[in-house]
């Protein structure tokens, strides 16, 4: 989609847009892999770890709705992106140290992205889907929705491009964290010790996808986790995690998991006797009973 090659599509060797699906046997390999250790070994794995036909054919006929409509609106997002572009702040040359920069901010920019999509309503509608299984193995990582572009994923990326990164890089570096964030999904791999600190790992991500009072709202990081140690939503695994959201769907449905939030949304914000004022609240304030996390409580210990 880029009209020239960039030094980045020189040094791939492919389009970076195309990472995602590079790097798709790799996915494959790991589900396979993580699927016959708990066939192997079903001591090892929960019942929430298993692979089930239900859960795991709702997961990939999402992911695949996610790319499909991610292949759409990247058509509009690089058209925004070059725009922006032409009145970048800085000209950044291309090489480790900026690479590096990179993807600090993106990840950065990633942790803001997570957080407005679970404290926000409107844009918990698009995020609810990632976080609607019971379940948690690698599959889960493709339980998308297609309405991200709808709910303004790409603007959360986009001061990026205004500093200067070249908008192909800046969706390289999400399509990287995205990829990473795959392998964080699933319940084979403890607790890695040192790498704790830092990185966004298993079992800061098996939090994040609790449903214990203590776990909602929690570990929004992507690749690192020093951004929810810095803003106060880190949480330590303690407890075992029960995995989905407060009110379940209970259906395997992906058009019934895509909308089922934007249902429920517009019924409430076209009921009879609500007051602009209620129904903007209603829209940007917090999904249904989900309390502001304390901002004192902070974790230290991974
Ligand atoms: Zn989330
Ligand atoms: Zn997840």
């Amino acid at each position: 989609m880029s009209p020239s090659p960039t030094p980045l599509t020189d040094l791939l060797g492919f389009d970076p847009h195309l990472v995602t699906l590079a790097l798709a046997p790799l996915f494959l390999l790991a589900m396979t892999a993580e699927f016959w250790q708990m066939r192997q070994h079903p001591q090892q794995a929960p019942g929430s770890a298993r692979y089930t036909w239900a859960d795991t054919l709702s997961n990939v006929t999402l992911a695949g709705l996610y790319q499909a409509s991610d292949v759409l609106s990247a058509l509009f997002t690089l058209v925004v992106y070059n725009a922006f572009f032409q009145i970048r702040l800085f000209d950044i040359p291309f090489n480790a140290a900026s690479l590096i920069l990179l993807f600090l901010i993106q990840d950065f920019c990633y942790y803001w992205f997570h957080r407005a999509h679970h404290r926000v309503r409107l844009l918990w509608c698009s995020h609810v889907v990632h976080h609607s299984s019971e379940k948690l193995n690698l599959s889960t990582a493709f339980r998308q929705s297609v309405t991200y572009p709808l709910t303004g994923m790409w603007l959360f990326w986009l001061p990026i491009v205004l500093i200067g990164f070249p908008p192909e890089s800046v969706i390289f570096a999400v399509a990287i964290s995205l990829a990473y964030q795959f392998f964080i999904h699933t319940q084979l791999v403890g607790n890695l010790g040192w790498l704790e600190w830092f990185l966004n790992t298993p079992s800061h991500h098996r939090v994040h996808h609790g449903r214990n009072p203590e776990y909602i709202d929690r570990n929004y990081g992507g690749i690192l986790i020093i951004w929810d140690r810095l803003f106060g939503t880190f949480v330590p695994e303690r407890a075992t995690p029960d995995y989905g959201i407060p009110k379940p769907i209970n259906s395997h449905n992906p058009l019934v998991l895509t909308f089922h939030e934007w249902r429920s949304l517009l019924n409430e914000l076209t009921s009879a006797g609500l007051s602009w004022k209620q129904r903007i609240q209603t829209a940007f304030g917090p999904p249904r009973g989900r309390q502001e996390p304390s901002m004192t409580r902070r974790h230290t210990n991974p």
